[in-house]
């Protein structure tokens, strides 16, 4: 690839679109076109000399727009959050299916010769799921189909969108599940926030208010793996520049699997607080156990994501106490 291509990032004003097109930028790629629906202001990453556009990439002539020019396409853009969000909201969930139906088909007219799509750990039949002590989820898992509502779902159809493209049309696409992506510049608060950055922020709040509690969604036992934001980004681009992937969904995700205890746990070390834990245990939960098979991925690209847990939190909490500070002190923040 040419460091003069147009790279065309949607979801960009959002976490992980923010940081891809500060790595490409990084790297030495000069023309970069950034999309997303929120405004500006409301980014979590402005990256200089990257075009920036605000555009709701749902509608069919925003997506022509977006893909004009384009030689790679990686489409991130999506209505969605923690399990807070989308087992609440599961038709803005299903809606992004318009997203991805546009945005295939304007990067397939435009003639691009890459397109990623950002599919997810949701896909995965929800049945097989049922135990915190799950066997990790390799790909092949997906079917028969059971996928989480809504979210889940949208998820699956979109990549099979992908795969017939290139079938039928030979768009050459390329589709990674990621499986609970953490790290700075992403949502930490107003209910979209996921279980790292909320428990990083319940805990900040705890200490600056003297309190010597925190509340925990669920009983503590469900166990996750989650993936380092610099892991993601290499990941992807890994992904994306791998023929052997095309049309091909694969797990993008640690294996380090964690109960929602041990991570409290990490979060107190790095905080250097013990805290009562009190479980509420109405509250949205998900699957029992989720963990990430890397069997592919190690022997396809030679590599799977590895920043130990204990230093992406380091970072992750340092960057969410800058900002509740900011916001305390009276900055404007993006949340
Ligand atoms: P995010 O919410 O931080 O970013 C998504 C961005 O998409 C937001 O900024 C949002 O404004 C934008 N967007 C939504 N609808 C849009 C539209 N119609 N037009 C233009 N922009 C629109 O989420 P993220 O964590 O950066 O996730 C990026 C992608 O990765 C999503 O597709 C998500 O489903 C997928 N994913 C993320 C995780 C994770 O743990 N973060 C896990 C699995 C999959």
């Amino acid at each position: 690839m040419n460091t003069s291509d147009l790279i065309v990032i949607t979801g960009a004003g959002g976490f992980i679109g923010g940081s891809l097109a500060r790595s490409f930028h990084e790297r030495g790629f000069s023309r970069i076109r950034a999309v997303d629906k929120k405004p500006l202001s409301d980014w979590y990453q402005r990256v200089p000399g990257v075009e920036s556009l605000c555009l709701d990439v749902s509608e069919r002539k925003n997506c022509v727009r977006t893909c004009e020019g384009a030689v790679e396409v990686y489409n991130l853009a999506a209505d969605m959050g923690g399990m807070g969000f989308i087992e609440r909201f599961r038709v803005e969930c299903l809606r992004s299916i318009l997203i991805n139906t546009h945005m295939v088909e304007a990067a397939w007219r435009a003639g691009v010769e890459r397109y990623f799509y950002s599919s997810s750990a949701c896909v995965y039949n929800t049945d097989l799921q049922k135990d915190m002590v799950s066997k990790a989820l390799k790909e092949s898992d997906a079917y028969p189909a059971m996928a989480e509502r809504g979210y889940g779902w949208e998820k699956l159809m979109s990549e099979m969108f992908c795969q017939e493209y290139w079938v039928e049309r030979g768009l050459k696409s390329f589709i990674a599940r990621f499986h609970n992506v953490y790290g700075p510049n992403g949502t930490w608060d107003g209910g979209r926030e996921k279980a790292p950055a909320a428990l990083c922020r319940k805990v900040i709040e705890a200490k600056d208010k003297g309190r010597d509690w925190i509340e925990i969604w669920g009983d503590g036992t469900r166990t996750r793996s989650f993936m380092y934001i610099d892991d993601c980004v290499k990941g992807i681009d890994m992904i994306t520049h791998f023929d052997d992937l095309v049309a091909t969904p694969i797990n993008l995700g640690s294996s380090e699997l964690v109960s929602v205890n041990e991570l409290v746990s990490i979060i107190e070390g790095v905080a250097g607080v013990k805290l009562e834990r009190r479980y509420d245990l109405s509250a949205p939960k998900g699957v029992g156990g989720r963990n990430s098979d890397n069997t592919m991925i190690q022997r396809i690209l030679k590599w799977e994501p590895s920043t130990p847990l204990r230093i992406g939190l380091k970072k992750t909490y340092d960057w969410i106490e800058q900002q509740y500070m900011d916001r305390k002190a009276g900055k404007r923040t993006v949340e």
